[in-house]
């Protein structure tokens, strides 16, 4: 709340006052108080709002503005000049109003300045903490690597019966809190992944930590990030077997030294070329998402294991983050329903592609529209006009080359740009890309459909040619397509005027591919 007065500025509480006074002149002249009571009352309300505000400038200010007014009122009201006493309650009004408010800022701005010193302090005191505590993690050089590992057990749980007295948890929180930081920042896997295996390897003091994803539909493990890639040593986990596997079911924390101890736990090593110290599974909720292996401890602290059981937690919050991020942006870049570019991403990567490349270098844009679409959805359902669409964007993709940018423009609209494509070039694979729809008969349950399209090309004339002005040019070749009878390649205008590709089959002759053979009917009238 108190921020809201904070926000307002000094004209804001004066035009308050201006706007006030006059009022207070009305109640006052109505009322029998004494003169520049009712102003002294009324205008109390702005001027304790800026004293709230703590900032003494202001309340101040404002409350000189309030007893000016106050007064102006009293001697307007009062008339006569020999009545001068009633002057003296509107004074003591504004000594008061003057007075108050001044010193309610002073009080708030005092505790606020306490407030801050203190948290400036505090702030002080734990990065002090931290860098010492930084300073004697540093590993001494001939430090054995192995410490006292008594009374350790590891499996699957928090190990409460390490010496307690041992672990600094005013360490561990702050190392905790700076780590989920980065993790939570970090929405893109590309730098997650990075930010886990180097915040991993400072936290729990190993050289080697690796990041495995799980590939549910393969059940296989893919190594995504590796801390230290050591020729020929790099642990490959195994699906079903060995430790990862034991993991994978049991979705607790494994450590190499726990399976050596157990008798039951000993034949999963078998399995393993180089089993590593300890293993973590990265899960949110019942989703396993990956495995963290962890290798090679310079020290192994009293609070290893419950570190990783922490840090696997967060790592795994953070992997399902950049996963459901990086859906949610390709799910607003890409359509639904043929998997093709979306309008706006197309525009972008269009201009993209204008940008980065060459002025010289020839960039190509088809644009085609399915001829009477209307008529598959009237006909046979927007079901039958939704795979017609979808098979639509098949051929695309099969047809046009892989650099190409595809879109799905409008309903049944559809763009792609050619990269170091001529106008000869795009009109042929515009031509190709038009005879291969022709040919291509989409089954829909049981029906045959015969779908066409009408193409207009446009090419890069100037290096200066905006992406709009390339997509206008192709999207008025289309229009011409179309008027011109469909089913057809038509070039951009500033080019080749009377370019008309290849004139479509009659339609007689294609009714006779097949009697279950559907043509979308012509309607002289849409001409
Ligand atoms: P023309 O040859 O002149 O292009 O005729 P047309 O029938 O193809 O074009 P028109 O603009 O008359 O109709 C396009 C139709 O496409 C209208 C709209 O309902 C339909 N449509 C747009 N988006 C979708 C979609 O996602 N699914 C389905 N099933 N239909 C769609
Ligand atoms: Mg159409
Ligand atoms: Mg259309």
């Amino acid at each position: 709340m108190r921020d809201i007065f904070v926000s307002i500025p000094l004209w804001g509480f004066l035009l308050l006052i201006a706007v006030l006074s006059p009022l207070s002149m009305y109640l006052g002249s109505l009322s029998n108080w004494p003169p520049g009571t009712t102003s002294m009352v009324v205008l109390a309300i702005p001027v304790y709002l800026a004293a709230l505000s703590a900032n003494r400038f202001t309340a101040t200010v404002t409350a000189l503005a309030a007893t000016l007014a106050a007064t102006i009122e009293a001697g307007l009201l009062s008339g006569d000049t020999a009545q001068q006493e009633p002057l003296l309650i509107p004074m003591l009004c504004g000594y008061w109003l003057l007075l108050c408010p001044t010193g309610i800022a002073l009080f708030l701005g005092q505790i606020r300045q306490r407030v801050d010193h203190l948290q400036h302090v505090n702030a002080q005191f734990i990065r002090k903490l931290y860098e010492q505590n930084r300073e004697q993690d540093v590993p001494q050089p001939n430090q054995p690597a192995d410490s006292d590992h008594k009374g350790q057990r590891s499996t699957g749980e928090i190990s409460t019966t390490v010496t307690e007295n041992k672990v600094d948890y005013a360490m561990l929180l702050l190392t905790i809190q700076d780590i989920s930081r980065k993790v939570a920042t970090q929405f893109d896997l590309e730098t997650l992944l990075p930010t886990i295996v180097s915040t991993a390897r400072a936290s729990m003091k190993c050289q080697t930590c690796q990041v495995f994803l799980t590939d549910m539909r393969n059940r296989k493990l893919n190594n995504v990030f590796a801390a230290r890639e050591r020729d020929g040593n790099v642990y490959v986990p195994q699906w079903d077997t060995g430790m990862a596997g034991w993991v994978l079911e049991h979705r607790q924390i494994l450590t190499r030294r726990t399976v050596e101890e157990s008798d039951e736990l000993q034949p999963l090593l078998q399995a393993e070329q180089k089993a590593p110290f300890a293993l973590a599974p990265l899960a949110v909720g019942g989703e396993l998402l990956g495995l963290l292996a962890v290798d090679d401890l310079q020290e192994e602290s009293p609070s290893f294991i419950r570190m990783l059981y922490i840090l696997s937690d967060l790592y795994a919050l953070g992997i399902k983050n950049a996963q459901l991020f990086s859906r949610i942006e390709e799910m607003a870049r890409r359509d639904g329903l043929t998997g093709l570019l979306n309008h706006v991403s197309f525009q972008q990567n269009l201009a993209d592609l204008l940008d980065d490349s060459h002025s010289d270098s020839p960039i190509s844009v088809v644009m085609f529209d399915i001829d009477h679409f209307k008529h598959f959805n009237d006909t046979f359902g927007h079901q039958a006009g939704d795979h017609v669409l979808q098979e639509t964007a098949q051929v695309l993709r099969a047809v046009v080359p892989d650099d190409s940018l595809l879109a799905r423009y409008g309903g049944e609209e559809f763009i792609c740009a050619l990269p170091n494509r001529d106008l000869s070039d795009a009109r042929e694979l515009a031509e190709l890309l038009r005879s291969t729809l022709e040919s291509h008969i989409v089954d829909f349950e049981g029906q045959e459909l015969l779908v066409t399209a009408s193409f207009g090309v446009s090419c890069r004339i100037t290096g200066n040619d905006a992406p709009r002005e390339l997509v206008r040019r192709a999207d008025e070749a289309l229009y011409r397509a179309k008027k011109s009878g469909r089913n057809r390649v038509i070039l951009q205008r500033d080019r080749d005027p009377m370019a008309i590709v290849r004139p479509p089959d009659s339609i007689d002759e294609r009714q006779q591919v097949g009697s279950q053979t559907i043509v979308p009917q012509t309607t002289n009238g849409s001409e």
